[in-house]
């Protein structure tokens, strides 16, 4: 299945491109805005959470489980993906560990899971997952972790005045 775009495809290859800010942790693809990938089976969630990134600024495909994420990414590596841990098919936890088994390119994996799980954080972080956001959340939580891990889409990596190259 492909993942649900919009916008203008306009990725130059993986690898292309690196953050030159201090903060980022990851290169990104184009242009200093980092794709997000997120893997979520109910349809509310999919389009609140779809909703508020757009509207921060950030690219964001939607697929609709864990197997879904995992075909994803191996065609077009994502820097981030959301990743509910419960989903048909394939849940989250398999998914994640399955990418961090066999992705050559490793995105940030955030877990968003109901908080009132007893041990869910620790099946995450187990799972390879590198964060973790309870549901429900508020839009900035959401934005909040996005950014914590992969920077604001608005801000523009420091260029030189006069266009030379360091
Ligand atoms: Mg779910």
């Amino acid at each position: 299945m492909r993942p649900d775009t919009d916008g203008l495809k306009s990725t130059p290859p993986a690898g292309m491109g690196e953050a030159t800010n201090g903060s980022a942790q990851h290169s990104f693809g184009c242009a200093n805005v980092p794709r997000i990938l997120m893997a979520e089976d109910n349809a509310i969630n999919q389009r609140v959470g779809k909703l508020i990134l757009q509207r921060a600024g950030f690219r964001i495909d939607v697929v609709h489980d864990g197997q879904e994420a995992l075909d994803a990414h191996r065609q077009n590596p994502y820097d981030l993906i959301l990743m509910d841990c419960h989903m048909p098919v394939m849940d989250g936890f398999e998914a994640c560990r399955e990418i961090r088994r066999t992705s050559e390119r490793q995105p940030v994996i955030i877990a968003v899971t109901a908080n009132a799980l007893v041990g869910e954080r620790e099946r995450c972080l187990d799972a390879g997952m590198d964060d973790y956001l309870p549901k429900p959340f508020q839009a900035e939580q959401l934005i909040g972790v996005v950014q914590k891990w992969v920077g604001s889409p608005r801000l523009e990596p420091a260029q030189s005045r006069d266009g030379s190259v360091s």
